[in-house]
């Protein structure tokens, strides 16, 4: 209850004006001011703010000519700074909750403001202990409690043993009774949206398509990956409701002209069947720069950057002890499995994907920033929410300096600020 009309009048109203900044919107990077409320964590609406309730904004925050994006979003990060979204540590389910708190917290230092902690192919008791941990976490609309999870993306163990990649063979399953498989194998309080927004899966699988319309069904957005599925195959899973491809290249048939595979999807388009969203690492190990190209141009709404990171990103080089008895040597990003020189993931961050997006597509910035911010947002159909500068919309985001060396030279985006709800939690200053 506020004490009197005075203080009330008094109270500051939270509404930040940012000013002298090029805003990314649509294609282009324009020239204007972005009102935010850090009470609501909301972006408002700057015209009626001015003119209707004549509000003056409690700060004005000049950015000297710098990007404004909305906050970058990963859709496949596996772990970071020690801690392994799969792994149940010895203190439990406490040690667990305490890891992804503190990932949450360093996430954001690096302009990571929204992400699906995900988890790999494991034993059921691990799906059990982890996934209630890692539902959506911005209920509290708290910015101090850093990146904020959109739900946890749950990437096999229905998935395909010839294209296992990393994920141990002998965890995999199939579902031939359908979505009951999955609920035995997930548990079935987990096996909703929340907590899982986003499962990778292979239609060719028995009892794979069901499934798919079961997921579906329950609010789960459900993705190709890990998959032997030829183009006939993959399509019946984009028929069945799957809208995604899980890292486009990797651990799939690679594209065959007589067999174009999983890759075929990108030049479909028919009533029946649209083109889905797809994955891409570009780290410059997982996927060459020209297919990066080719699978761009042939659906540039559907590109989504995934760091597909995991939690050796950020440490120093050398061999770290990985899952069942497994190491991995690290060097620079390339994380490659000991026993047999696999690659075992990446290590890179999420603004290093997109610096080398744009330097290897010419794409101009805000299409590079769009695979990060609005294109991953419409997939999980959360246009209006997030990766997006629309009045209403979280006031998630990031400062951004772009750096351009000489004609030739590397463009390259640096993270200066980032905002959550409204509220600024980082500073490079
Ligand atoms: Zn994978």
């Amino acid at each position: 209850m506020r004490p009197n009309g005075t203080a009330a009048h008094a109270e500051r109203s939270g509404v930040i004006k940012f000013t002298n900044c090029l805003l990314v919107k649509g294609k282009e990077l324009v020239n204007d001011d972005l009102w935010v409320s850090s009470a609501t964590g909301k972006i408002l609406n700057g015209q009626e703010i001015l003119y209707g309730q004549r509000t003056a904004p409690d700060s004005i925050v000049d950015l000297g000519g710098r990007i404004l994006s909305p906050g970058l979003m990963d859709v496949q990060l596996n772990g970071a700074f020690g801690f392994d979204f799969s792994l149940i540590p010895e203190d439990g389910a406490a040690g667990y909750s305490k890891g992804v708190q503190r990932v949450n917290r360093n996430l954001i230092l690096r302009g990571v403001t929204s992400y699906l902690p995900t988890v790999t192919s494991q034993r059921p008791d691990v799906y059990h202990t982890a996934v209630p941990y890692l539902g959506p976490s911005g209920a509290s609309r708290d910015p101090s409690l850093g990146s904020e999870s959109l739900g946890a993306h749950i990437e096999g163990p229905f998935i395909n043993p010839a294209k296992n990649g990393i994920h141990k063979i002998e965890v995999l399953q199939t579902a031939p009774n359908g979505i009951s498989d999955m609920l035995t194998c997930y548990g079935a309080s987990n096996l909703a949206s929340p907590p899982v927004k986003l499962l990778t899966l292979a239609p060719e699988l028995p009892g794979a398509l069901s499934c798919i319309q079961s997921l579906r069904e329950r609010g789960i957005i459900v993705s190709i990956g890990h998959s032997d599925a030829t183009y006939e195959e993959a399509k019946l899973g984009i028929k069945a409701g799957a809208t995604k491809i899980t890292h486009l290249f990797n651990a799939m048939k690679p594209l065959h002209h007589r067999n174009p595979g999983i890759f075929g999807l990108l030049g479909t388009e028919s009533s029946s069947i649209s083109k889905p969203y797809f994955g891409i690492i570009s780290d410059g190990i997982h996927i060459h720069p020209t297919s990066i190209k080719i699978a761009w141009n042939a659906h540039p709404d559907g590109l989504i950057l995934i760091t597909d990171a995991m939690r050796l990103a950020g440490m120093p080089d050398g061999t770290y002890d990985w899952t069942n008895g497994s190491r991995i040597i690290k060097k620079g990003h390339l994380l490659t499995l000991e026993e047999n020189g696999k690659i075992a993931g990446s290590s890179i961050e999420l603004i290093d994907c997109v610096n080398n997006f744009l330097n290897w597509t010419r794409a101009s910035v805000p299409e590079a920033l769009k695979a990060v911010t609005e294109t991953p947002a419409k997939m999980l159909g959360m246009e209006d929410v997030k990766g997006t500068l629309k009045e209403g919309a979280d006031a998630d985001l990031v400062v951004l300096d772009f750096q351009v060396g000489e004609v030739g030279a590397e463009k390259k985006l640096v993270v200066d600020q980032v905002w959550k709800f409204g509220v600024k939690v980082f500073d490079r200053e």
